[in-house]
């Protein structure tokens, strides 16, 4: 571990761990493209009520078994983030069990199904 010191007494000296947990990202909303999340929105408002509690990734059964996050996905698509979406979804086995468990009552399972009719279709 190297410290980097400064000269300014109220700074907090800087450490340089060197190694990083994760890629800087920056999300651009007003860059991304919200059409297709949109016209999903308007054919599933209740994602609008979806808390991101990840209730629907932790009892995921593909999710068990491979890298499938299914909060993460959704939650890109009304980022209007589409890239590998529909390949990802093809992991779902349409098991249902996410919808058992969501808190807000989202029919998960009809989503993956909307999200992959949405995204063929382009
Ligand atoms: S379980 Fe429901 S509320 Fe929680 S992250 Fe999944 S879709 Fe959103
Ligand atoms: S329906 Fe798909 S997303 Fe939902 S728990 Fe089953 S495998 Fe996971």
């Amino acid at each position: 571990m190297r410290r980097r010191h400064t000269s300014n007494r109220n700074s907090v000296a800087a450490i340089d761990w060197g190694y990083g947990i994760n890629k800087a990202r920056v999300i651009n909303a007003d860059v991304n493209d919200l059409r297709m999340s949109e016209a999903i929105l308007r054919e599933m408002p209740e994602l609008q009520t979806c808390i991101g509690c990840g209730g629907c990734t932790a009892t995921c059964t593909a999710g068990a078994l491979t890298d499938f996050n299914f909060r993460m996905l959704h939650t890109l698509v009304r980022r209007g983030e589409y890239e590998g979406m529909y390949e990802q979804l093809n992991k779902c086995m349409l098991c249902g069990k996410c919808r058992l468990v969501c808190p807000r009552g989202i029919n998960t399972r009809a989503l993956v199904m909307l999200l992959k009719r949405k995204l063929g279709d382009n």
